[in-house]
């Protein structure tokens, strides 16, 4: 930063990517902080516009790594879908650049960090963080769904924290854009794979509501509902919707999970009646 330089009054986001931005922009924009994290094809700096002091988190990916495990297309992918939703809880994704080696990705700052971090030092969430959580996730999937994007991995490791600890979709790596809203590949996270996935069938959005369900389970208790020692163990808990509900699991939230937690995929609540849910409403403080 040019020492004496003028706080602007209000801190500007980077233009979009399209005929709104000035010029592309460069490295050279920006003045980078500390590392945020690092992830499977590069690492995460909090960093800083020169020109606008507009704070983001700057993702730098390496071409060759993305190249070498054959990622060019799920990161074009999960670029272009993060680069068109705007809502208060998916992370935003405000332009992005790239040099020979690496691409660069202008994301939204998330303060507060991972949600998988804060179950790991607190191991539960109370009634009133969860039933917020599901609130605002609900209606960033109503949004994300009313696009044709389903999410499809829903799950702490995924989501960031803002400012006032609001949740914030953070990974849209696994997620597809669909015209039909089907799909037929095979991905997500054993624990977290909802059954019509482990069948290879097609799915479609309601997906996105078992991995609520499994959500859900897992802040309240601690670890996710069908866990087990082996991967085929839980996938025969999940074909056999094997969910055990500790005593002290409060009945309001064992209906909501229950009405999520459904084998055929039509059966599930659909998100506006999670918004609507009676423990969400009196719990959620959204
Ligand atoms: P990723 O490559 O997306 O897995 O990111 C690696 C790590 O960087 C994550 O585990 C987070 O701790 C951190 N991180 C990524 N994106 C952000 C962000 N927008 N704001 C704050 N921290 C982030």
């Amino acid at each position: 930063m040019a020492s004496g330089s003028p706080l602007p009054l209000q801190a500007e986001p980077p233009a979009p990517p399209g005929p709104a931005a000035r010029r592309p922009l460069t490295i050279d924009d920006f003045d980078i902080g500390r590392p945020l994290g690092k992830g499977r094809f590069g690492s995460v700096y909090l960093a800083r516009l020169k020109d606008s002091h507009f704070i983001v988190a700057l993702k730098v990916i390496f071409k060759s790594q993305v190249e070498k495990e054959g990622m060019e297309h799920q990161l074009r992918r999960e670029v272009e879908i993060q680069a068109h939703l705007q809502h208060p809880n998916i992370l935003r994704l405000y332009n992005y650049f790239h040099d020979a080696r690496r691409v660069y990705l202008i994301l939204e700052y998330a303060p507060r960090g991972e949600l998988y971090k804060e179950l790991l030092r607190s191991h539960t969430l109370d009634e009133q963080r969860t039933a917020t959580i599901m609130e605002e996730l609900a209606d960033a999937l109503a949004y994300c769904h009313a696009q044709k994007v389903i999410h499809r991995d829903i799950k702490p490791e995924n989501l960031l924290l803002g400012f006032r600890g609001e949740v914030k979709i953070g990974d849209f790596g696994w997620s597809v854009h669909t015209q039909s809203l089907r799909r037929k590949t095979m991905c997500g996270t054993v624990d977290y794979v909802p059954p019509e996935m482990i069948h290879r069938n097609t799915y479609d959005e309601k997906v996105d509501l078992w991995c609520l369900g499994v959500l859900c389970y897992e802040l309240l208790v601690g670890s996710p509902p069908f866990e087990s020692t082996s991967h085929n163990e839980t996938y025969r808990r999940i074909l056999q919707v094997d969910v055990q509900f500790p005593r002290s699991m409060p009945e309001g939230a064992r209906d909501l999970i229950a009405r999520l937690l459904r084998f055929q995929p039509e059966e599930r609540l659909p998100l506006s009646q999670i918004l609507a849910h009676p423990w969400v409403k009196a719990r959620s403080r959204r």
